[in-house]
């Protein structure tokens, strides 16, 4: 008889295993009490998940609605947290006879969580390739089981280990630099079978991938970067994931993607945003169709995909203390979910800062982006910083060209005279390179040539906007986008055991790295706190045998900068810059003199001035 009920126990035990709930994911796995949204979507997958039945055991926690989809295998709950205080409940769910019973986390939060300060254009980033930079444990390289699972730093799109610990461990290094924020490429999971090293194809909206750490190790380090006194800028993407995501692998539904069916390519016309001639065909070519094939596109206007990428944002925001994000292919989404989530961010944080890749050659694209804009209206994307694209563009040239009509400094200027189109030109995000730009110095000669890296500084450093620097950039590092991407984003050179020149430490530079190092620190410690720059009106003249002049000026204090946009040496008359010129002394803050005003200025060949009133 005891072998019987032995046998009938191994049987229901057999059954249990067979037929038990099995919750895959719980996405997000926690979340706060007390957020400015009070709900709270919960997405659970799992075989035929949706089978169960469903109920929660907090009395101040609602559920409002349970979402069963085309495909079984997920659950959606939305909760009402209203009344809701932090604690531990548990979510149950109930098949026939078997029972989970999940315990999920209302956390606390942070004090004055939703007062953070975003970055303005007080600030200057520093933006880092992750894999890139440095590598602080060799560890984490290669992980088994996941997809691309080799390091090789001979291949330019191939994974080269850099990781977070390697950031944290030069943060001295960046803060000691001048810059007052970093912003990191995409952290999160992106286990894809190559080429995903960039960071642009997530796996896993709440997992930072492996190979650059854990999400502790990611706290770790914005927790570091405050100390410093580093704001930290996560990356984005709401456009697409990548195509080994579980989303994807196995869709919730028909219309958790566009073009599901499968791959149609975008025709990255995203001027269809706002060209009031554009066919509908056009427009839903460039918003719905796929990045790249391994980026299949998300459905923003399916409401339950909305509130899964809006629920990823705050989850970090508070998770990790972020001051702000950059949003990737800003212009690729669906422009009112775009907009309803910035709204959302900036309700929840009022002095957070959401910066979109705006990338457009013309600025009435980039400025039909930014939050009240008037070329948009009636719409309104709430997005408070645009990234001016074509302000890169014209820097690259303006520097180098003979400043004739049209040409070199004029470029700037007349460029400049059409801010007219932004509705807030200090909240441009600027920047002579990114990741997937040329860098400014292309090539050796772009290197050797200071006087237009000179020049290429100062007006970066003293225009309206935030600017934002490219990691290696104040080495002279230099790559030019028609050798491929993957150069663009080259290893910062000491960031390795064993690399040949440790360009972190002035003793592993070149004395032209060192040259280019020192003279972008001085300027970067001169504008940090200077609040002229930060918030200053602009002033400027009409180029006048090429020189270009113009003034920032704030609560009777100014900084004027004389540019000379020709390779010939000058003589200025001063006389016609009255207005702006303050008798008595002058500062001038590249060469720490400080002078009477003279009538007449002698310039050298592109020379650049910058002084302080
Ligand atoms: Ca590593």
């Amino acid at each position: 008889m005891k072998k019987y009920i032995l046998l009938f126990f191994l049987f229901v035990c057999f059954q249990d295993s067979l037929f038990s709930i099995d919750v895959k994911k719980i996405e997000p796995a926690f979340w706060w009490a007390e957020m400015n949204n009070t709900e709270l979507q919960i997405l659970l997958y799992g075989d035929r998940i949706a089978d169960c039945m469903l109920d929660i055991s907090a009395t101040d926690v609602r559920l409002k609605e349970t979402v069963r989809l085309h495909n079984p295998n997920y659950l959606l709950l939305y909760l009402d947290l209203t009344e809701a205080k932090a604690q531990t409940f548990d979510i149950i769910l109930q098949r026939g006879k078997e029972r989970k019973t999940i315990a999920y986390e209302l956390k606390q939060r942070e004090a004055r969580s939703s007062l953070r300060e975003g970055f303005n254009a007080s600030d200057v980033l520093y933006l880092i390739m992750p894999d890139r930079f440095a590598n602080g444990d060799v560890s984490n390289d290669v992980i088994a089981g996941m997809k691309e699972n080799q390091v090789n730093r001979a291949d330019p799109f191939a994974r080269h280990g850099g990781d977070l610990k390697g950031i944290q461990e030069y943060l001295h290094y960046i803060k000691d630099l001048g810059v007052t924020a970093i912003w990191l490429n995409p952290i999160q999971e992106n286990d894809m079978p190559a080429g995903s090293y960039h960071g642009y194809a997530i796996t896993d909206y709440y997992k930072v991938d492996r190979r650059l750490g854990t999400n502790e190790d990611f706290r770790e380090l914005t927790t570091h970067a405050h100390k410093n006194g580093l704001k930290v800028v996560m990356d984005m993407i709401f456009n697409h994931c990548g195509s080994e995501h579980f989303l994807f692998r196995d869709k919730p539904s028909s219309d958790w993607f566009n073009f599901p069916q499968g791959y149609v390519q975008t025709s990255y016309n995203t001027t269809t945003q706002y060209d009031p001639y554009a066919s509908d065909s056009d427009k839903k070519k460039a918003l719905d169709g796929w990045f790249v094939e391994p980026m299949p596109d998300l459905n923003q206007r399916n409401r339950h995909v909305a509130r899964y990428l809006v629920q990823t944002s705050l989850w970090w925001i508070e998770y990790a203390g972020l001051q702000g994000i950059r949003q990737d292919t800003h212009p690729y989404a669906d422009f009112d979910f775009m907009s309803a989530w910035c709204k959302e961010i900036n309700e929840a944080y009022p002095d957070f800062t959401i910066v979109g890749e705006t990338w457009y050659t013309n600025n009435v694209g980039v400025s039909y982006w930014q939050k009240d804009s008037k070329l948009a209206a009636p719409r309104n994307s709430n997005l408070r910083c645009v990234m001016d694209f074509p302000l890169m563009d014209l820097m690259t040239k303006a520097f180098e060209e003979e400043a004739d009509y049209g040409k070199g400094v004029n470029r700037l200027y007349e460029y400049l005279g059409q801010d007219v189109v932004y509705a807030n030109p200090l909240e441009l995000l600027i920047f002579l390179g990114n990741h997937d730009t040329s860098r400014f110095l292309k090539n050796e000669k772009d290197a050797a040539n200071m006087d237009r890296l000179r020049q290429a500084y100062v007006f970066l450093l003293t225009m309206r906007g935030i600017p934002q620097i490219y990691y290696g950039d104040e080495i002279g590092m230099y790559a030019d986008k028609k050798d491929g991407d993957g150069l663009l984003r080259a290893d910062f050179p000491g960031g390795w055991p064993g690399d040949a020149f440790n360009a972190f430490l002035p003793s592993g530079r070149t004395d032209r790295q060192n040259e280019i190092h020192s003279f972008l620190k001085k300027l970067l410690s001169w504008r940090k706190n200077n609040d002229v720059i930060a918030e200053g009106g602009l002033t400027h003249f009409a180029s006048n045998n090429g020189v270009y002049v113009y003034e920032r000026t704030y609560n009777n204090k100014s900084v004027v900068v004389i540019l000379n946009g020709t390779d010939k040496g000058q003589t200025l008359d001063l006389m016609p810059y009255q207005e702006i010129l303050r008798q008595g002394t002058v500062k001038d803050i590249l060469s720490d003199e400080i002078y009477p005003l003279p009538e007449k200025l002698i310039l050298n060949p592109r020379h650049v001035l910058l002084w302080e009133f």
